[in-house]
């Protein structure tokens, strides 16, 4: 993949998926903006990608808060001039029954997987003047129901939904939108409450016999994002080691 000169805004991109995903875009020759919620780990993720030869810039960032993410998108322009790539990848699985769950629990959950998706993708796609990738990070949870996470399965079915009159909508700007769907995936925030015995069912359940790393996403998107792709849009990849297929 050869994104030089391309300039990639991955959201999350402090840890875990979001991480990997712009280390390689970056490694890629894209210049990076590591956009987080968390300060340190936006900064560090930049910092990793500066020791590497990259370029990067790292911004605070909201995805769910409108005014937050117009001004990542206006601090963006005015360091690269330009946004070619965009990773909605900034998500977050607190499990909770459902019978339990209130409703700023699932308010939470759809402001941040679903209506960050939205804001970030209208700010970016506005810049992006000469075509441009979306790639929105979705999830087998769009397919498979897991108990205590209603919320988070039904903002991840609803990027399935987003991607296809989003894709028809920017066709004229050739800006491609396509989801990538991960399976079970060894991160910060999957391995909360991951007990060994949780983790050796879990990956009994996967064909390929293991949990993905980040890089795994990380090498779907990258071909996403690139010119590899360019007659590809309104697709969602599953990339789960075949957890799905039984
Ligand atoms: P993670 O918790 O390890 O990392 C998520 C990152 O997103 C963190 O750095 C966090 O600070 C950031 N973030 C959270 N809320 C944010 C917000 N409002 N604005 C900006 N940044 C915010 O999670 P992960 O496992 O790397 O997951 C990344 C994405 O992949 C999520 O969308 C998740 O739903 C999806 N996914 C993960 C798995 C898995 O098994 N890990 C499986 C399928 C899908």
């Amino acid at each position: 993949m050869n994104l030089k000169n391309k300039v990639a805004i991955v959201t999350g991109a402090g840890r875990g998926i979001g991480r990997g995903i712009a280390l390689k875009l970056a490694a890629a020759g894209a210049s990076v903006v590591t956009v987080d919620l968390s300060l340190v780990d936006c900064v560090s993720a930049a910092a990793e990608i500066k020791d590497k030869g990259g370029r990067a810039l790292a911004l605070t960032c909201d995805v769910s808060d409108a005014e937050v993410v117009a001004k990542m998108i206006a601090d963006t322009m005015t360091e690269f001039n330009q946004i070619d790539i965009l990773v909605n990848n900034a998500g977050i699985f607190p499990f909770k029954p459902f019978l339990e769950m209130n409703e700023a629990d699932w308010d939470k959950v759809i402001d941040v997987n679903l209506k960050g998706t939205f804001l970030c993708s209208q700010a970016a796609a506005k810049k992006m003047s000469t075509g441009g990738k979306i790639v929105n990070i979705s999830s087998i949870a769009a397919y498979v129901g897991f108990s205590g996470l209603t919320h988070y399965c039904a903002s991840k079915g609803g990027l399935n939904g987003f991607i296809r009159p989003l894709a028809l909508e920017l066709a004229s700007k050739k800006i491609n939108v396509n989801n990538v769907a991960p399976g079970a995936i060894e991160t910060p925030g999957a391995s909360t409450g991951m007990t060994p015995e949780l983790k050796k069912q879990t990956e009994a359940m996967i064909p390929w016999g293991r949990m993905g790393l980040p890089a795994d996403i990380a090498n779907a998107v990258a071909f996403l994002v690139s010119d590899q792709a360019d007659y590809i849009t309104g697709q969602t990849l599953i990339v789960d080691g075949g957890y799905t297929l039984r």
